[in-house]
């Protein structure tokens, strides 16, 4: 959305710049994407947190709320709206808690969730040997039958899928529903912390759904090639759960300590048993004021 400053129309940073710009050169290893002209034009600096630097006032908000402090003053002279930016001198440590995107007035912030680079390469791999692993299990499962003959696991594993799906879709539904990622902004921008429906089994319902997914595909198929590709595939998944969640605590603060502390991760079992007895402290408390309430008429 526009925004007006002094009579102007200013755009906030164009979210495909990657794909529109070019990379022209890099400052203390931080990329900047041109067309550059200094002093008056400067582009975009950062590619996992980048700075739109012909956009940026020179606010400072983002300096005072990113909690992992990698924001640096960058000065500008000569720029026609700001004589120092901020730069993303250190965007390798954001947590992706989006508070700077959220509060930039200027709309001068992006960050990047799908990851670049090698990195990028790396996830974007692993995200193809996922979807290869499980379509061709079922695939070779429905074709041919389970490869070991275990009967019984074959079947537990048809049960596992759709408990599977329903867990890895989830996410779209709950996090658009109750996560408000804001206008424009991936689902996975979320500002508010989401912890019913599947949230309320587990922290990490896609992740679950993930690693069941994968293991109903080797109990189908029970073939040694969807074994080698998907066991690893579920400790890096799980892996990940636990990685993300050093951001999550810096983005939700107390709120997520708690959600921790009431919700486990992945365990499924353990969490229904958890939500039946929250279930249950709840009616209690339910009936307790009702009781009170009847009393309290009864006397008047
Ligand atoms: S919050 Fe936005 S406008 Fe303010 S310094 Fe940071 S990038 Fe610039
Ligand atoms: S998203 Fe959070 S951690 Fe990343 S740069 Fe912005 S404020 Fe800092």
């Amino acid at each position: 959305m526009a925004i007006f400053r002094e009579g102007k129309t200013c755009l906030p940073i164009d979210p495909k710049f990657q794909k529109k710009r070019k990379k022209v050169g890099k400052e203390k290893g931080i990329a900047i994407w041109g067309p550059v002209d200094p002093p008056e034009k400067l582009g975009i600096h950062g590619t996992y947190v980048a700075i739109d630097l012909d956009i940026c006032t020179g606010c400072g908000i983002c300096l005072e709320v990113c909690p992992q402090q990698l924001y640096e003053w960058m000065e500008t002279s000569g720029h026609p709206n700001s004589e120092k930016k901020a730069f993303p001198a250190r965007e390798s440590d954001c947590v992706q808690c989006y508070k700077c995107e959220t509060q930039c007035p200027a709309q001068a912030i992006r960050i990047v969730f799908w990851p670049t680079g090698r990195f990028g390469q790396l996830v974007s791999l692993v995200a193809y040997l996922f979807f290869l692993q499980t379509i061709g299990g079922i695939i070779y499962g429905v074709l041919f039958g389970p490869s070991l003959d275990l009967q019984t696991l074959f079947y537990v594993g048809w049960v596992i899928l759709p408990v599977a799906l329903l867990f890895f879709f989830s996410i779209a539904i709950y996090f658009k529903k109750e996560g408000k990622p804001g206008e424009g902004k991936s689902l996975m921008n979320t500002t508010v912390l989401v912890d019913s429906g599947t949230y309320a089994i587990v922290r990490h319902p896609q992740v679950l759904g993930t690693i069941l997914l994968m293991s109903a595909s080797i109990l189908i198929s029970q073939h040694w090639l969807a074994a080698i590709v998907g066991v690893p595939l579920i400790v890096w998944a799980y892996l990940e759960a636990a990685n993300e969640e050093k951001g999550l605590i810096i983005k939700f603060g107390d709120d997520y300590k708690r959600y921790m502390q009431k919700v486990p991760r992945i365990n499924f079992v353990l969490g229904v048993i958890r939500l039946l007895q929250r279930r249950k402290r709840e009616v209690k408390v339910d009936r307790s004021k009702v009781k009170s309430c009847h009393s309290y008429q009864n006397l008047s």
